[in-house]
């Protein structure tokens, strides 16, 4: 059984963080080590340890993660010159945090595909 992450102390306030949108399903904060001017974490506020582990009724949460996304895309100031979302899955997926969180990378032209290498 997976345990909870430091992202759940996150969602729950118990440490801090820079929350810049939470609702019933997500949570939404800037990376403490960003790879661009703007670098935000947009997670589930349910515990879900990998991709691999989403199930049909996390669709609505998935969805929402998407909406929210584009919001903050626009709040950012970064939608029309445009960003980058990714997920990250297990070792070779470079997943460092095992509670799943889409990276929303912009403000500066990201390259190619890969954000790091
Ligand atoms: P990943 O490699 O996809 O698992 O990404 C995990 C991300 O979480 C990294 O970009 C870290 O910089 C970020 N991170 C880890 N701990 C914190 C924290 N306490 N607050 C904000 N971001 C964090």
């Amino acid at each position: 059984m997976a345990e909870e992450t430091i992202f759940s102390k996150i969602i729950r306030k118990e440490i801090p963080a820079d929350i810049v949108y939470q609702d019933d399903l997500v949570t939404a904060f800037r990376d403490i080590s960003p790879r661009a001017p703007s670098h935000v974490l947009i997670i589930p506020n349910k515990f879900i340890p990998t991709l691999n582990d989403i199930e049909e009724e996390d669709e609505l949460m998935m969805g929402r993660m998407f909406t929210v996304a584009k919001k903050l895309a626009k709040d950012e100031g970064i939608d029309e010159g445009g960003y980058r979302l990714i997920m990250n899955c297990n070792a070779h997926g470079g997943q460092e945090v095992y509670h799943i969180h889409m990276h929303l990378l912009g403000g500066r032209p990201l390259g190619p595909l890969l954000i790091d290498q």
